[in-house]
């Protein structure tokens, strides 16, 4: 544990209820203090409110209130935005070297404090130590890469002009502002942040609402970009409800990034386009592994169970569909089924669990509500199928169902937790067709020792992303590869090129030397005409694009 956190119960500090941190044990029995005061006043400091509003937030761990966080107001909005722009002008001026030197240092930062981010997100998140590691980890990567990258993606580039030599063309990559981001709380650190590096990187700046229910992992985020030297203004947070906020933000917004469910992105999509600025939306998914007739069975059961699991399935890339060969099927669910009853369940802050609880109630009557509705109709529990109230308030089993049928409402709508149905394939693509199935798709995955094969099948999936013996981490770990879905999972990309171009305005500048566009010399339209056909068609036989 680090040392910003104290454990559960210690004592001491500020217990002013409107001020930050946690109510007084003394006062209040739901009470603690897991955080100290002052770290909890230290971070909300960074959100810009003025209303004197403050909403709780509790552990999903054990239900202890963790901090209040004081809400912002539309007007609050407006300030943010305000003083956005007015960091941002004088950012776009910093050197791209320098921008690139302040994100390189925010990868040492994170990887040195990863402890203290560690436990806040499972504070605040209930997801087990290992799950939450990958946060610190994404964020490293994609600090790393857009760093290393910068020159890359941003110098003006040379293209082509008209007229060879005469005619020189450049094109610039100019930032587009300030960039709304809303994120939302099942990676609580890594959604906050990564979409908005490449954004600052490019010389823009941020306004972010993060989702009201992992603020603090988000402040921690802001504070660590500001340790890094970007300078505060920069980078602005509110915190409030996604509907009261949402609508300021994209009306003062030059670009949106949001990532969250299919149903948000649509308003948010909407109100984009009556403004005519850009989104990116990265939403929800129902992806489905193949495990074809020659898989090896042991690593797909492995990457099975990480692809279904992996922070209580709460993961936009998660897989709740598993189409398995014939040939393999009942090999493979046994050591897959065998492999999730194996796994230790828990809370706390130790490496011990192999996975968290969920985050909230909501989230477990979700996940309830889907598995006894499958049940109901006829769908076998191979594993799992239990709320586990013992662990935690909202903790759920993870439960591997047989039998599930297009009636049922785990089938085709996203859960968005530890569930995963199995279905068994006869024919390739058939599989591969029921995998298409659906309005989804964002992450996919195929399970083959022959990997060229692999790679062909993953051609005919309509995600986003495909990985081939692996679960989501071979795409979404390797940064240069643009990440995002196709359909209803979304619009627009992260990572890669695209990630951070998305962030550009494009500007070409040409220059015109010599020749004019027109006639000249005395010479009529009409030989101007006729000389430029002949010129046209000399182009073409030289191969000119
Ligand atoms: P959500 O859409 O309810 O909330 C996400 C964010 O949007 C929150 O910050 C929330 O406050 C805000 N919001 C809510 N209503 C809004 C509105 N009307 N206008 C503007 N903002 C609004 O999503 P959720 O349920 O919190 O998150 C889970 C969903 O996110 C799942 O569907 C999951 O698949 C998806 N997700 C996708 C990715 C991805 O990269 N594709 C990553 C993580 C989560």
């Amino acid at each position: 544990m680090s040392e910003a956190i104290s454990g559960p119960g210690a004592t001491g500090g500020n217990a002013d209820p409107t001020h930050g941190g946690p109510r007084d044990p003394e006062h209040d029995p739901r009470a603690s203090y897991v955080l100290e005061p002052e770290v909890v006043a230290r971070l909300t400091d960074r959100i810009l409110a003025t209303t004197g509003a403050t909403a709780q937030v509790h552990s999903p761990i054990d239900g202890a209130p963790l901090a209040n966080i004081p809400q912002s107001s539309t007007e609050d909005v407006a300030e943010a935005f305000r003083r956005a722009r007015v960091a941002q002008a004088a950012w776009a001026r910093v050197s791209v070297d320098e921008r690139a030197r302040i994100l390189h240092r925010l990868h040492d930062i994170v990887l040195d404090r990863q402890d203290e981010i560690i436990d806040l997100i499972q504070l605040e998140s209930g997801k087990s130590r290992k799950h939450a590691f990958d946060e610190p980890m994404h964020i490293a990567l994609t600090a790393r890469y857009y760093a290393r990258t910068a020159h890359r993606h941003l110098d003006t580039e040379r293209r082509p002009g008209v007229v060879p030599v005469l005619t020189r063309v450049e094109v610039n990559r100019v930032p587009k502002g300030v960039v709304g981001i809303i994120s939302p709380w099942n990676y609580p650190f890594t959604m906050a942040l990564c979409d908005g590096l490449p954004a600052l990187l490019a010389g823009n700046a941020v306004v972010t609402k993060p989702d009201a229910q992992t603020m603090l992992s988000a402040l921690l985020g802001a504070q660590m970009l500001e340790d890094a030297g970007f300078p505060r203004d920069l980078w602005q947070v509110v915190a409030g409800p996604g509907r009261e906020l949402g609508t300021p933000i994209i009306d003062r917004a030059d670009y949106i990034c949001f990532t969250g469910s299919t149903a948000t992105g649509k308003i948010i999509a909407r109100q984009a386009a009556e403004r005519l600025i850009g989104c990116s939306l990265e939403l929800g998914g129902k992806n489905p592994i193949l495990v074809l007739r020659d898989a090896d069975v042991e690593r797909a059961a492995e990457g099975a169970v990480r692809a279904s699991f992996s922070n209580a399935g709460q993961l936009c890339v998660s897989t709740e569909r598993m189409f398995v060969a014939d040939q393999v099927y009942d090999r493979f669910v046994d050591r897959f089924v065998a492999r999730t009853k194996a796994m230790s369940l828990g809370v706390g802050l130790s490496w011990d669990a192999d996975m968290g609880t969920l985050i909230s109630a909501d989230q477990l009557a979700t996940v309830s509500a889907h598995v006894e509705d499958a049940v109901a109709k006829g769908a076998r529990v191979l594993a799992g199928g239990q709320a586990r109230p013992d662990l935690a308030p909202y903790f759920y089993e993870p439960t591997v169902l047989e039998g599930v049928t297009p009636e049922m409402t785990c089938f085709g709508n996203e859960t968005f937790g530890p569930v995963v149905a199995i279905y068994r394939f006869h024919d390739e693509a058939d599989a591969i067709a029921r995998a298409n199935d659906g309005e989804y798709g964002l992450n996919g995955s195929v399970y083959t020792r022959d990997t060229a094969r692999g790679r062909a099948v993953a051609r005919q999936i309509r995600c986003g992303t495909v990985n081939v013996n692996e679960a989501f981490g071979a795409t979404f770990a390797s940064i240069d590869a643009p990440m995002g879905g196709m359909r209803e999972s979304g619009m627009g990309r992260r990572q890669g090129s695209e990630g951070i171009h998305r962030y550009t305005e494009t500007q070409a500048v040409g220059t015109q030397r010599l020749l004019r566009f027109g006639p000249m010399l005395g010479m009529s339209d009409e030989s101007y005409a006729r000389m430029m056909t002949a010129s046209l068609r000399i182009m073409d036989k030289l191969g000119r694009a």
